[in-house]
């Protein structure tokens, strides 16, 4: 699965000088419509509100940017004015994404699945990403970690820290799943006069990052700064997901952990150690309408391409974690914490491409929900003949992407060319026809012209599913 990489000089100083800061004044002036960012941040409970949000483009994930001194970069850093990861890539990689899993996954070197051989108590999965953090900061690789830990009080609602030792890093593990201002942190890296940091963040927050590199490394004398990214999709702010959780738990106050499993499931961990399921054909749709920000829902980097190494799940078999090394920095990382982990093998299962134009259809007109024995059937068909491994995240990152492409253009559609980055047109180029007859228009802009084939072969390992899944 290796893919070698390497970086060109020559890409790095045309990007650098490509993302060099853009006056708020000069940009389209329907990115801000006077009212602050659309649906979302309005109910964000963390700071007094008015004031933050001032002078945010309609679009905005709450990244924590504008809240530091580097909100001079909005204009030019923000992936909601103008989605610069293309740029980035050439910058990073030397290359854009080849066809193939790297248009879904982002460009990689190597992916692996793997598990912390001694799970740590309290994270999300086996707790990778900040076991390797602290080994940092043990090491003196880096003198701080930008990470989420948790609000007094609460379990989910984030709070970014700057992590001085291993044991802070380490009480930061597990998933808080809202929108978390990590950015504003960099502040505190200034403060503090530090010049070798670890970021741990989402895919949002490491566009931002990644395109204030130059500004960064100038303002604050960065000699380092090492990118640990989770893949990220549908998050929301701390007040939706407590009605989130209202909704599709019968206790929602003891949920300690919970996780949208590869088997089709939402599992909810409670306090005494019983685990609660919810299959996601039985979420209660029509009372979940509208819990998502519009940033979220115009969001296409969901692996988190960006990053050095990135550290999720959802393309490895269940129990394990997913890691996709992006640059040599990335590789330096893992290398750090290979000792204490167990590798193990990457299955791919299933045909997305079958229960494709069926999902389309759904997304177009959706449907009602199914009578209960018929939801059952579709769960089992699901998880025993849907796409499994692998094939499970590249069928996520595709519809994701439709959704949030038919989200941009029904409500967003002028920032189209801005913000919809060209390989998700051609990610999903092979269901271009499906897409025109269903939607009664061209899948992509006539700007990016032909797409390329989709190179990967059908899995044979499942010759005749007898009806696409509904996922
Ligand atoms: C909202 C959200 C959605 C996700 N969706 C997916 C997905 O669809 N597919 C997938 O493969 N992976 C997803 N992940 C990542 C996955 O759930 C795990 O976080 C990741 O695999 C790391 O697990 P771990 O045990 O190594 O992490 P741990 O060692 O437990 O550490 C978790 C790290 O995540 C950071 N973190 C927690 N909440 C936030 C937040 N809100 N913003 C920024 N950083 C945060 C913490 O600071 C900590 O450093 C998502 C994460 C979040 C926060
Ligand atoms: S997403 Fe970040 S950079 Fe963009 S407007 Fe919001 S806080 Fe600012
Ligand atoms: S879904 Fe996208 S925009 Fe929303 S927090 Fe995650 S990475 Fe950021």
């Amino acid at each position: 699965m290796a893919t070698p990489t390497s970086a060109t000089d020559t890409a790095a100083a045309s990007t650098a000088a490509s993302v060099a800061s853009v006056p708020a004044a000069s940009l389209d002036p329907d990115l801000f419509d006077g009212q602050g960012p659309s649906k979302g941040l309005r109910e964000t409970t963390l700071l007094s509100r008015d004031a933050r949000l001032a002078g945010r483009p309609r679009l905005c994930s709450d990244c924590g940017l504008c809240d530091s001194q580097l909100h001079a970069q909005m204009a030019s850093a923000c992936v909601f004015v103008r989605n610069r990861g293309e740029e980035i890539e050439q910058r990073l990689f030397g290359r854009n994404r080849r066809d193939g899993d790297e248009l879904r996954f982002g460009v990689y070197q190597a992916m692996h699945a793997a598990r912390m051989r001694q799970p740590l108590p309290h994270a999300q999965w086996s707790g990778i990403v900040t076991s390797l953090a602290a080994r940092m900061l043990e090491r003196g690789e880096v003198e701080g970690v930008i990470t989420a830990a948790s609000m007094p009080g609460t379990r989910f609602a984030p709070r970014p820290i700057l992590a001085r030792t291993p044991a802070e890093v380490l009480a930061s593990a597990g998933n808080k799943p809202c929108l978390s201002p990590n950015l504003a942190l960099f502040d505190a890296v200034r403060a503090a006069g530090l010049r070798r940091v670890a970021f741990i963040g989402t895919g949002c927050q490491v566009h931002m990052v990644r395109a204030s590199e130059a500004r960064l490394q100038a303002d604050l004398g960065l000699e380092r700064l090492d990118i640990i990214g989770i893949p990220c999709s549908d998050n929301v702010t701390y007040p939706d997901l407590t009605y989130f959780l209202e909704q599709v738990s019968r206790s929602p106050a003891t949920i300690v952990h919970y996780e949208f499993m590869q088997d089709y499931s939402l599992h909810m961990r409670h306090e005494d150690g019983q685990v609660e399921r919810l299959n996601f054909i039985d979420f209660p749709m029509d009372r979940l309408e509208g819990i998502f920000p519009s940033a979220c829902l115009s969001c296409f980097d969901y692996a988190n391409t960006l990053a050095d190494l990135t550290v999720g799940y959802m393309g490895s078999p269940l129990g394990w974690q997913w890691l996709l090394v992006r640059t040599d920095r990335g590789q330096a990382l893992l290398d750090l914490l290979a000792p204490d982990l167990e590798f193990g093998a990457l299955p791919s299962a299933g045909d997305r491409r079958r229960g494709m134009p069926r999902y389309l259809q759904m997304l177009h007109q959706p449907p009602g929900k199914p009578p209960r024995p018929i939801r059952r059937l579709i769960a089992w068909l699901q998880r025993h003949r849907g796409p499994r491994g692998l094939e499970f995240a590249r069928a996520i990152i595709e519809m994701k992407s439709f959704r949030n492409l038919d989200y941009v253009r029904q409500h967003f559609a002028r920032f189209e060319p801005r913000i919809v980055p060209g390989h998700v047109y051609r990610t999903l180029a092979a269901y271009g026809e499906d897409y025109a007859a269903i939607f009664q228009r061209p899948l992509a802009p006539a700007a990016v012209g032909p797409a390329p084939p989709v190179t990967e072969p059908a899995d044979p390992s499942i010759p005749s599913a007898p009806r696409p899944p509904e996922y």
